[in-house]
């Protein structure tokens, strides 16, 4: 297999050429095309034999290309030079005009040539170095997809130097740490450090702040918990031993700092390094390494934000900006307070809610509510017409490792050391 680093005009008309030759090509380049390139744009009436060669010519004359009858250069003493590319000095490129394209269109028609030809291309893979046999032959390089790594399907990093870590591992098919009602862990003002966490059979978790996420007043919530350099990690990829989430977290004031996590899958559906559940925040996701075979961080999902609902009374009639609400209830069906000055709701206009128009109630008599900002048009009557709840929010994500194995990709085929 020949790899190519770098589509540009000279990566892709040598990929394009080698794939003709029946040579299994892949190339590999740090950008997603179209990609700009600083460039006069210009290409002489020579260089149309090398696209013509390549079955580019056309597409590039009729992608707007502007045809150049010659050239005038202009020194900075005033003298100019002007030369005609068809003229009677005897000489005649392959076409009588020179063309002047953007790059972004040149180097995307090439690189697609490259593609027609037979070449795989990896778009978003940078080459950071290359690995040698002992007589300094390169073998393979070493790249990073979105910003983490791949070696023959090697995370970026290793995981943790572990000597002097705990370990949990949970067998029996509960969570190995799971906090708040029925929990392990005390589930307010606590701090785990410097634990690896992993389980021999599946699990939808790893780490767990929540109690089955039923969780509905703030109280309930995991709240001032730090993680720090945890290593939680699943089982090598295997179809009977899959571990969801690395943390499944809800609460306020939830950090998880300096972590590594790793061979988190499911074959069966979306899979987190980190899923926010419900919990109102704030949250930090700082300095970690987190691999997870689908969302890898995710917020929300889990189809209880916002869970709390009221109805919404025919008389007074709502308006844009106000509404009278009743008999409120969160997602277990109890029944809670109409919705509180400050809290932000998602009304039912027409025929769906509108996530799009989430206003924030600005006063609250006896269930009569005014917010702001106006919606396109009032509200609809009814149960369940107006919704709010803890959606996470205050969330802080920074300096992380996003990875994935591209082998977990079954979309891509032609992944290095995967074809
Ligand atoms: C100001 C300026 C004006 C120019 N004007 C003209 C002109 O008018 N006409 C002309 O013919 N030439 C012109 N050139 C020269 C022309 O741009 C280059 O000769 C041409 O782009 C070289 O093609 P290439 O494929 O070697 O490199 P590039 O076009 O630079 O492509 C290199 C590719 O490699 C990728 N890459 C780089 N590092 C990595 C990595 N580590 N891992 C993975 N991918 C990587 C990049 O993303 C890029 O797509 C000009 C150059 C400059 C700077």
């Amino acid at each position: 297999m020949v790899i190519v680093v770098g589509g540009g005009p000279a990566g892709s008309s040598t990929a394009f050429f080698l794939a003709q030759q029946g040579f299994e090509v892949t190339v590999l380049d740090r950008a997603r095309f179209p990609r700009d390139k600083t460039c006069s744009e210009y290409l002489s009436p020579q260089a149309s034999r090398i696209l013509e060669a390549m079955n580019a010519l056309s597409e590039i004359e009729q992608s707007g290309a502007a045809q150049l009858a010659g050239m005038r250069v202009h020194a900075p003493n005033g003298a100019t030079i002007h030369g005609e590319f068809a003229a009677d000095h005897g000489f005649r490129g392959y076409r009588d005009r020179g063309l002047a394209v953007r790059r972004t269109i040149l180097d995307s028609i090439l690189l697609n040539r490259a593609r027609d030809a037979g070449a795989c291309v990896e778009e978003g893979v940078r080459v950071t170095d290359v690995i040698r046999s002992a007589d300094g032959t390169v073998t393979a390089p070493v790249y990073v997809t979105q910003g983490s790594i791949n070696s023959a399907s090697v995370p970026p990093w290793p995981a943790p130097a572990l000597t002097h870590y705990a370990k949990i591992t949970s067998t029996n098919g509960a969570p190995p740490i799971v906090t708040t009602d029925g929990s392990n862990v005390p589930g307010k003002y606590n701090y785990l450090g410097c634990l690896e966490v992993t389980a021999s059979v599946s699990q939808g978790f790893l780490v767990g702040l929540t109690n089955a996420l039923a969780e509905t007043v703030v109280s309930q919530f995991g709240d001032h918990l730090i993680f720090d350099r945890m290593y939680v990690h699943g089982v090598n990829a295997s179809s009977t031993v899959q571990m969801t989430r690395g943390f499944l977290v809800t609460g306020s004031n939830i950090s998880v700092v300096n972590s590594y996590v790793s061979q988190i899958y499911s074959s069966g559906g979306d899979a987190q390094a980190i899923l926010g559940a419900h919990g109102p925040g704030p949250y930090l996701i700082q300095n970690n390494f987190l691999s997870a075979s689908t969302e890898i961080i995710m917020f929300g999902g889990t189809g209880r934000t916002p869970g709390y609902s009221c109805t919404i009374a025919a008389s007074p009639a709502p308006t844009t900006t106000t509404a009278t609400v009743n008999t409120c209830i969160d997602f277990a069906s109890g029944a809670v307070s109409t919705p509180a000055v400050g809290t932000c709701a998602m009304f039912y206009i027409g025929s769906a809610y509108t996530p799009a128009n989430w206003v924030c109630i600005t006063a609250n008599s006896s269930g009569a509510l005014t917010w702001s900002p106006a919606l396109p048009s009032a509200p609809s009557t009814g149960a369940g017409k107006i919704k709010y709840g803890m959606v996470p929010a205050d969330i802080t994500i920074n300096k992380n490792y996003l990875y994935k194995l591209p082998s977990w990709n079954s979309a891509v085929s032609c992944v290095l050391g995967l074809r």
